[in-house]
């Protein structure tokens, strides 16, 4: 009967079923998979306890572990609430799992069993899988060697922290501007690196429309000063990043640039620096960093400078409590404008303290290109840990594998001579007409009333 139908209609033509083609009625849209994504993302920049970067030679994203008080079907609700406010379709409990575990298997809920470290997490997985009794004595032999290691290398950071410490009790503080090398401090010790971003506005009321939008990020680099008992955390706003709407943020040039301000600005006037920083085999910014401070050497800016890269996983820093504290103090403020970070920042403890990043305040240099034509690349950089760099040896890094492993020399350059001049300055990337108009027809609307820009008529309201 229907077959006939058809045949006289579309003649003689295979069938095909009416749904075909069709998207079901109940199906996911694009749309709805990226508002939970967001949804998500936004929730862990309040609530996440970004981990440091993933353990060595893997370029994973690093995990952020949520407070395991909330579980997962909680932040459901919310999310429920939030769309609910918004007035879109909430995806249901299973959907929402399942979202989550495809796009941002990164962000997990924190328990305890959960490691940060995944080298422990893989020779735990060897010792079970196990089978024979030399097996089991070889994994769990390397299993030892992996912790002694990170003892060694924890110890090496809290001997530093304290000579640190105890230097800056016995020496009188200079006077500023402080000339590089010229005063009687030794050794300066610093730690540095970025924190998780945060963004404004942000209200800690606050949930519902802003959990969908995208708005302006805020990122915070911070230098540890461990001696001195202090901590400046320069805040990046979106449109001074190098790259444009906050694009290429932790790159190198960001680093070396800011590293850079800092010493000019901060420093004791130290003989000898030594720096802690995490490792961050991805981002292949350690070459950079490190031809950086051959330079600083070389041109007479530090007599000595070591630079140790910790295990990510096992060592506490100075530069992450005091990140923690911002944020506990972040959550429970109201932000409308970056000064308002700055404040947050400033307030969240005695040591913190906010370095806003505006009007070539701090200057970013071409350093990547200057340092590639200047040095040579330093073959098996990733075994490598611990860097040393002195006057006495121009152009040569002694790389360790170990803390008090043998020390390899290696030469970066053959000249003794080094060019004094500053590379070639960049200016921020600042913001495209887009965002520029995003922000203004999406973002402020939720900055409350007194703290809105008014000086920029170029977006009426239409
Ligand atoms: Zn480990």
């Amino acid at each position: 009967m229907y077959i006939v139908k058809h045949m006289k209609t579309h003649g003689i033509k295979p069938r095909t079923h009416g749904n075909i083609g069709k998207k079901p009625h109940n199906a996911l849209s694009f749309e709805e998979i990226k508002f939970v994504v967001q949804f998500i993302n936004r929730y862990s920049e309040d609530n996440g306890l970004p981990m440091p970067a993933a353990p060595r030679g893997r370029d994973s994203e690093p995990p952020i572990f949520l407070p395991c008080s909330t579980p997962k079907n909680e932040i459901h609700q919310l999310y429920v609430e939030a769309c609910h406010e918004v007035q879109i379709r909430a995806v249901k409990l299973s959907s929402f799992y399942s979202i989550w575990s495809a796009c941002l298997p990164n962000i997990q809920i924190a328990n305890p069993r959960s490691d940060v470290c995944n080298t422990c997490e893989r020779h735990r997985e060897h010792i079970l899988n196990a089978r024979s009794e030399n097996e089991k004595l070889t994994a769990t032999r390397n299993f030892t060697d992996h912790i002694e290691k990170a003892e060694r290398e924890h110890h090496l950071y809290i001997q530093c922290i304290k000579e640190a410490r105890e230097e800056h009790q016995s020496i009188q503080l200079p006077e500023p501007p402080v000339r590089p090398c010229s005063t009687d401090f030794l050794k300066t010790h610093y730690t540095f690196d970025f924190a998780q971003c945060v963004s404004v506005p942000h209200h800690s009321r606050q949930v519902g429309p802003l959990f969908f939008e995208t708005p302006r990020k805020i990122q915070i680099f911070g230098i540890c000063m461990e001696g001195a008992g202090s901590q400046r955390n320069y805040l990046i706003d979106e449109d001074q990043t190098i790259g444009r709407d906050g694009k290429n943020a932790h790159g190198p040039n960001t680093v070396i640039s800011i590293l850079h301000h800092h010493f000019q600005n901060y420093s004791m006037g130290e003989k000898c620096a030594v720096l802690h920083c995490d490792n961050c085999p991805g981002q292949n910014k350690n070459r950079y960093v490190i031809g950086y401070l051959l330079w600083r050497v070389m041109i007479g800016l530090h007599r000595a400078i070591e630079l140790h890269m910790q295990i990510p996983g096992h060592t506490k820093c100075q530069v992450d409590a005091g990140f923690a504290q911002i944020k506990k103090k972040y959550r429970r403020s109201d932000c409308d404008t970056l000064q308002h970070v700055a404040d947050v920042v400033s307030k969240s403890s005695k040591s913190n303290e906010a370095v806003i990043i505006e009007d070539g305040n701090v200057k970013y240099y071409e350093w990547k290109e200057y340092i590639k034509t200047t040095f040579q690349p330093l073959k098996g950089i990733r075994k490598f840990h611990h860097f040393t760099f002195s006057a006495l040896l121009p152009g040569v890094v002694l790389c360790s594998v170990d803390v008090d492993g043998d020390k390899v020399p290696v030469i970066l350059s053959n000249h003794d001579q080094i060019s004094v001049n500053l590379s070639l300055e960049i200016m921020p990337g600042g913001l495209s007409r887009e965002r520029q108009e995003y922000l203004y027809k999406h973002i402020r609307p939720h900055v409350r009333e007194c703290f809105r820009d008014t000086t920029c008529p170029e977006f009426h309201e239409e």
